[in-house]
Formats: structure tokens, sequence, C-alpha cells
């Protein structure tokens, strides 16, 4: 007891930490708790290294160094984010710089154009792109592959597409990080990334595989 006493006191003294230095560190992610995948992607950035936090108001979203827009139901949580009236704040934030990460309906609401939508859906345009929604088909078209994904090292990455929309367009700046490697669908898009905006047809928050979201949070550190 003595002796661990004794060398507590004799640790050097370290300097707190400035707040901007723990925001670096650990980034605080959100992510839109209107409805989908949601615990998913809490679980996969906070176990790298970013203190997630869910959100569903204009106030949470204010509060956030980025946001992760989840799987689930794109009409829906488009719906949901005019109820809770994120709709105006959320596009100021992606106007402004914010970093985001949408996966699957997530990337739907990202896109500046979505096709085979409801005629009163709503988008973000974090992304200039054409996004075909439920483009492989319908839920019992779900399927898995093996793809490589730009600048991921450590091999290529399982994705699950679950009644996944594909990148039927993408503007100039926008780069295209995987497209499809094989069978029927070869050499359609489906993740892409414009300034510090990514999105992807498939669920990396469902796989264990949490490449994606090292990058996301590394992105969100830098930005
Ligand atoms: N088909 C869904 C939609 O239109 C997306 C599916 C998903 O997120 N797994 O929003």
């Amino acid at each position: 007891m003595a002796r661990k006493l004794c060398r507590v006191n004799a640790s050097p003294v370290v300097a707190p930490a400035t707040a901007v230095q723990q925001a670096a560190a650990r980034p605080t992610i959100g992510v839109l708790a209107l409805q989908g995948d949601v615990r998913e992607h809490i679980a996969a950035l906070a176990l790298c290294g970013a203190d997630p936090v869910l959100v569903r108001r204009e106030s949470e979203l204010a509060a956030v160094d980025a946001l992760v827009l989840p799987g689930g139901e794109s009409t829906a949580i488009s719906k949901l984010l005019g109820v809770f009236e994120l709709l105006e704040p959320l596009r100021a934030r992606l106007r402004a710089g914010m970093p985001a990460f949408g996966s699957c309906a997530g990337m739907i609401l990202l896109a500046s154009e979505v096709l085979d939508t409801r005629p009163d859906a709503q988008h973000l345009s974090g992304i200039d792109m054409t996004v075909r929604r439920n483009a492989f088909g319908r839920q019992v078209d779900s399927f898995e592959t093996d793809l490589d994904f730009a600048g991921l090292d450590d091999g290529p990455m399982r994705a699950v597409f679950i009644r996944a929309p594909w990148v039927e367009r993408v503007g100039d700046g926008v780069e295209v990080l995987a497209t499809v490697p094989d069978g029927p669908f070869a050499g359609r898009i489906v993740a892409v990334r414009q300034g510090n905006v990514v999105a992807t047809s498939f669920h990396p928050e469902v796989t264990g595989d949490l490449r994606v979201h090292h990058l996301f949070v590394d992105l969100v550190r830098a930005a």
C-alpha cells in the first residue's frame, strides 16, 4: 500500500489534456436514432475509440462532432426527420462540413438524388450522387460478398447487402471506394466518399469488421 502511494506521489506531473486534445482523441459521434440499426453503430463506434451518443433532437445534433446515419428504412427515417424537425438542422450541418457516414438507408438519405423512392421522401444532399433504392431487388434478394475497399489494408471486406441501394451516378469530387466484384451486379458502386462524408450500400456495423468505422473515426479526428 505504502509503496503504491509512494509511486503515485513520485509520478511526474502531467498537464491535463485540453478540451480540444480530448475531442481529437475521443470524438463525440452521434448516431441518428429515429429508426434502424442504431445499436450496432453505437457498439462499433465505441470499439473504434469514439464517444457515441444518440441523436434525436436538434440540441443533440448540435453537440456532436460527426453523425452516423444507420441502416433501416429510408422513407421512415425521412418522415421522422420531419417530425423531429431535424431536416434543416442536419442539412445545415452537412453544408458546414460536419463529417457523416451513412450505411444503406443512411446512404440513401445522404444522396442528392434518389430513384425508386416515395415522391415525398426527403434527402440531405451530403454527397453529390444519384442512388437507386432497393436496387438489388427485394428482401429475399439480400446477399453477402467479399469486396475490395479502397485505402483499407488487410484484404477484402465481407459486405452484407440487405435490400440495399446502389449508386448510379457520382458527381465530380466523389471518390468511388468499392464496387461489386463479380456476378450479375459486377461493377455497381457500393461505397463512396466526398470530403468528410462516406456512404456504403452495405452494413459494416453487422459483420464485426470495424475497418470502415475506424476509417470514419480517423477522418473525424482529422477534421
Ligand atoms: N431498403 C431500405 C430503404 O429503402 C434500406 C435497407 C437497409 O438499410 N438495410 O431505406
